[in-house]
């Protein structure tokens, strides 16, 4: 019945579910905290890893949790995945494990991953390096030194710039580092970053994965070996999603590929709307044939994806009014639910940075 080899609409809906004594066709949602054995040769053999089953849920060995997890894990075309409580639980979890050898990070980012690289991680010795995509000339040379990570968004936050997957994941494998790539803004269904060689997948299910504004967690996915090191991290740092979110985001997956793919197409339309507008100095789109980074997204990618940026021919007040004046759309600091949503990533996702650092990530993109 659970094939991986199942189309991906198919995985969302049946992958992973338990096989409920009570025939209900979903997962329930096991609020339990810690589970009962009938003996301790029992128990010593879920501790030990002789067998698989549920124990104590921090530890993620929980109905509902392993459950989610198996669903994600097939979705990334993965061995495994470990759910997170929050994007940022897991971005940070990712960067603990396998980041201390140092940590290169690729073009623009969220803004709460570019303080933890910025501020953070250094402030605990972990070396981070930044390059941005017009400077990939020098990725070989910056990986000599002190690079066991590289991390980059495709597309990114909030330019949606695209990066060469196959290219970039070469280049790191050959001066031994590995490849996380945050697929958040594209969504398993538009593209599937471990087919293309990367090492590791996050995401934060707040936004496509969850899709309802409703749920706030994250994932990783990968192979084992370098899963498990990770875990260890996220039971001793206590990251894991409450057993109700977990059986919420399993909901939210059963329609990720509907949502997706209409969220795809209205993007696209209305970004070929803003692109005709006289006050739209620039529209930024992957699916715009005139885009920068469209030949390869169009490679690399299954779909365009829900989000597009606009730069409103004015100033950052000018976008403000812009912002204040649209009826459909909340103004809100997230994205890929199913109600539209804008925001200025200067005053949200952005704003913790400095004027430095905002002009390198070109934030005072508007993002819609
Ligand atoms: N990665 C990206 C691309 C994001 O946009 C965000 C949040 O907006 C995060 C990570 C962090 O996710 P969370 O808010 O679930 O911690």
């Amino acid at each position: 019945m659970q094939k991986r080899n199942q189309g991906l609409s198919t995985r969302c809906v049946h992958f992973g579910e338990i096989d409920d004594p009570q025939g209900s066709p979903h997962t329930p949602v096991y609020t339990t905290t810690t589970f009962a054995f009938a003996s301790t040769a029992d128990l010593l053999d879920v501790v030990e890893g002789r067998c698989d089953g549920n124990f104590y849920t921090r530890y993620g060995l929980n109905p509902s949790i392993r459950s989610l997890e198996a669903k994600l894990a097939s979705l990334e075309g993965a061995e495994t995945a470990l759910a997170f409580s929050s994007g940022m639980a897991a971005e940070s979890a990712l960067f603990l494990t396998h980041g201390r050898k140092g940590i290169l990070c690729i073009g623009d980012a969220y803004g709460g991953t570019l303080e933890l690289l910025a501020d953070q991680l250094p402030s605990l010795g972990i070396p981070t390096k930044f390059i941005l995509g017009n400077e990939l000339d020098c990725l070989e040379a910056m990986l000599q030194q002190n690079v066991g990570l590289v991390f980059f968004e495709t597309p990114t936050n909030p330019t949606l710039e695209i990066f060469d997957i196959c290219r970039i994941t070469e280049i790191a494998h050959a001066n031994n580092a590995l490849v996380a790539i945050d697929n958040t803004f594209a969504s398993p269904v538009n593209q599937q970053p471990l087919a293309l060689g990367a090492d590791l997948v996050v995401h934060s299910a707040t936004k496509y994965l969850g899709g309802h504004s409703d749920i706030t967690a994250g994932a990783i996915m990968g192979s084992s070996s370098l899963l498990n090191p990770i875990l260890e991290w996220r039971i001793n740092l206590g990251q894991i999603p409450s057993p109700e979110t977990a059986t919420l985001l399993s909901r939210s997956l059963r329609t990720l590929v509907v949502r997706v793919q209409h969220q795809n197409e209205s993007a696209l339309k209305i970004a070929k709307v803003m692109q005709a507008h006289p006050q739209v100095a620039r529209v930024f789109h992957p699916g715009l044939t005139e885009f920068s980074g469209h030949r390869l997204a169009a490679e690399q990618m299954f779909g365009f994806g829900g989000m597009l940026t606009i730069e409103v021919n004015g100033t950052g007040k000018d976008t403000s009014r812009v912002v204040d004046r649209l009826k459909l759309f909340a103004i809100a600091p997230s994205l890929g639910s199913v109600e539209s949503l804008v925001t200025q990533p200067v005053t949200t996702t952005h704003h913790g940075l400095t004027p430095e650092e905002r002009s390198r990530v070109d934030a005072e993109s508007q993002t819609v």
